[in-house]
């Protein structure tokens, strides 16, 4: 197989067999062809423009145990915290002030958040015109329906990787089964539903990275995120190979070759491994930043993994210098809400 003539098949058709994507992942020298592929891809279906998503990471507190997560419920190293449901609408509001469209509240299953609270807090939210993104785990399908309901306009849910028995192993208190049911479920009722995987985790094999974007195009995903796998050394995997940004960009080229039209974040686990790692997702087919407005101590407490780029920066110092270098890209800052456009291909 030429490379040169896989990319530019996959440029105009966008569509690649298992065995090409194999391929193209595992050649080291794909990268030069690759990544301005999937940037000049991103242009043409999604536009210069990136949109941002306001971050409210609303708690750390977590039922769940994945084996990579420094939230899991047996970190005892952790400083736990939860925001009361004032606290979170009045970061709503700041979102307003700063200029996002859209929100992202995000967190642990924390089941302090009952039914009841994501209701009243989606109805009040919902009031100030956001459109609202929830990434809150794995719920009934009766709840994702009432949250629709309420105001929630999509859903972020990782599959965090295709491979059952590696996702069993790794999120001890989950099955894939349900997983993939939440995913359909939030289909099914209408949301923008995001969906990725994390790349690196050990035992991870490319074959199942290929997979895994064959899953994207199979499932219709709006919103695909992509994080390369960074160890915590609070958690079961903290000796687990040091993560590096080539296979997740290159998963990233793939997804957006193959998915043109669909909303990708330049991931803040890309930036954390490397200080360009955002702007260099956003020149290979990303086209969203989620900056992150939460402060104060939750700020520091959301700890998923160390290092976590932009942790010590205000919210509005964020954004000043996210702008800048957005400006000296030539990406112009999106004042719409950023939704996912069909294009037909
Ligand atoms: N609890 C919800 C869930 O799991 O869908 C949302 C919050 S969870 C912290 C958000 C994402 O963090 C997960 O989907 C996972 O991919 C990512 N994550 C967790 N631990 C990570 C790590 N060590 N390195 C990179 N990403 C990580
Ligand atoms: Fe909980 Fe999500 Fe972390 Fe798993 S990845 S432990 S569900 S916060």
């Amino acid at each position: 197989m030429d490379i040169k003539t896989l990319i530019q098949r996959a440029e105009s058709t966008h569509r690649l067999s298992e065995e090409e994507i194999l391929y193209l992942l595992q050649a080291q020298d794909a990268d030069e062809s690759l990544l301005p592929a999937a940037d000049r891809v991103r242009r043409k279906y999604v536009g210069d423009e990136i949109h941002l998503r306001a971050l409210i990471e609303f708690s750390n507190i977590c039922k769940n145990n994945c084996l990579y997560c420094g939230l899991r419920a047996e970190n005892t190293c952790i400083n736990r915290y939860r925001m009361d449901e004032e606290t979170i609408f009045s970061f709503a509001q700041k979102a307003v002030q700063y200029g996002y469209k859209t929100i992202v509240l995000q967190g642990g299953e924390d089941p302090a958040f009952t039914t009841e609270v994501w209701l009243r807090l989606l109805k009040r939210i919902k009031t100030l015109g956001l459109a609202i993104t929830l990434s809150i785990g794995e719920r009934p399908f009766e709840d994702y329906r009432a949250f629709k309901a309420a105001g929630a306009d999509r859903y972020l849910l990782r599959i965090e990787t295709t491979d059952k028995a590696l996702y069993e192993k790794y999120n001890p208190s989950m099955s894939f089964e349900n997983r993939l049911r939440c995913l359909h479920d939030l289909k099914k009722l209408g949301y923008e539903v995001g969906t990725g995987v994390l790349v690196g985790l050990p035992g991870q094999t490319m074959r199942s990275l290929a997979k895994d974007i064959l899953f994207f195009q199979e499932l219709g995903a709006d919103m695909i995120g992509l994080g390369p796998f960074i160890p915590n050394p609070q958690t079961p995997l903290k000796n687990a190979p040091a993560p590096v940004l080539g296979p997740a960009l290159r998963v990233m080229a793939l997804t957006r070759l193959l998915l043109p039209d669909v909303n990708i974040p330049a991931t803040t686990a890309m930036e954390t491994l490397q200080p360009n790692g955002r702007i260099l997702a956003l020149q290979s087919g990303a086209n969203v930043v989620m900056p992150n407005i939460t402060e104060g101590d939750a700020r520091q407490n959301y700890a998923l993994y160390p290092g976590k780029a932009g942790a010590a920066d205000s919210p509005l110092a964020f954004r000043e210098k996210l702008a800048a270098q957005l400006t000296a890209i030539g990406r112009p800052i999106s004042t719409g809400y950023g939704w996912h456009k069909k294009k037909i291909y």
